[in-house]
Parts: C-alpha cells; structure tokens; sequence
C-alpha cells in the first residue's frame, strides 16, 4: 500500500489498480504542483528572485515555473519587496483580479513588514492590505529559505490550512554567532 496524501491508498494485491481518496485531497495534492506566478517586484528584493528562479535553485522543481503577466491567470502572488502608500491600491487591486483559489507569499522583510522603513511613505508589511499565507524573512531571503517558503506554501495547499506561516531560518542566528565567537583563530 503507498500513500500519495494523507488520505490517499493505493490497493495492492487483488484490488490492485484502484486508489482511494477525497476530492479535496486529490484537487490540494494536483495544486500544489500547478502554481502558476504573479510576481509584483517593488526593490532591491527583486534581485535574489531572478536567483530563485534560475536553473541554479531552479523553483521550476517545485512545479512553480510558470509566469503569468496578467493576474487573472495567476494563483500564487509573490510581493517582493517594499510596498510604498501608493502602491497598496494597485497590489489590492491585482489581488482582487487573481482566480480563487489564490495564495500570497511575503518575499523579504520589507513584503513581512515593513522591515526598517519605519516612516509615512512605507506600508509595515503586505498583510496591512491582502491575506498572506506564507512569510519569508530575510534582506533579502536567501533562495534557499524561499524555497523552504514554497515547499511550506505546498504543504498548506494539500492540507487545506490557511493559517500563514513563518519561515524559520536553518540555523538559530545567535548559536551561529556563538559558535562564530568561539571558533578557535587558523594558525
Ligand atoms: S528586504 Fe532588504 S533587500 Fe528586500 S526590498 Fe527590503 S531592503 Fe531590499
């Protein structure tokens, strides 16, 4: 017997060439190999994105490949970077165009919250303006922790939760420190 979700058997011996499961469960496990992108690029964020995208982290592997420049057609919207006061009507408008069901992902500290422009012209975090369903810290997010993002983001998606998610970082930063302090000099 092997499990493709959850809730999914696949019958072996006489039953074989049958699998049970739930509708839900089968439509979850199809869309999160299906995204299909709106990146709506604001700064410097944009950058490690093209990265994220490129054969060397290659999110093409995740079944995320494909761009969409119309929201219509998208269902998965990266906010990469700040968003200023008058961009926010023009992002809740693209998300009001995207198809249901649609998903948000924060890309970077400043689409999380604002990171340190803390001033008039700055909107502390995407969330202020449209859901979000997964949050990648980081000035700006290593590719690595995007793509922890996205594999978060898949998980959510097959289960059906929708309560947003933080990225953790691999390492905790102040053992990293640490162990960096304690680290005997090269001779
Ligand atoms: S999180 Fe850092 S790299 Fe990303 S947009 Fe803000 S300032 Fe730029």
């Amino acid at each position: 017997m092997g499990a493709l979700t959850p809730s999914t058997r696949v019958l072996t011996g006489r039953e074989q060439g049958f699998a049970t499961t739930r509708l839900d469960a089968l439509l979850g496990w199809a869309r999160k190999y299906s995204l299909f992108n709106y990146p709506f690029v604001t700064a410097c964020c944009g950058m490690e994105f093209m990265s994220v995208s490129s054969p060397r982290f290659d999110f093409a592997r995740f079944g995320a490949e494909a761009p969409r420049f119309t929201p219509r057609q998208a269902d998965l919207l990266w906010v990469v970077g700040t968003i200023s006061q008058r961009q926010a009507p023009v992002l809740k408008r693209v998300y009001e165009q995207m198809m249901e069901p649609k998903y948000v992902m924060a890309f970077g500290t400043c689409a999380s919250s604002g990171g340190f422009y803390d001033n008039y012209a700055t909107v502390a975090g995407l969330d202020k303006v449209i859901p979000c369903d997964v949050y990648v810290p980081g000035c700006p997010p290593r590719p690595e922790a995007v793509l922890d993002g996205l594999i978060l983001l898949q998980d959510k998606i097959a289960s059906g939760v929708r309560t947003p998610g933080v990225v953790k970082p691999r390492e905790d930063p102040a053992q990293a420190l640490v162990q960096l302090r304690t680290k005997p000099e090269a001779t």
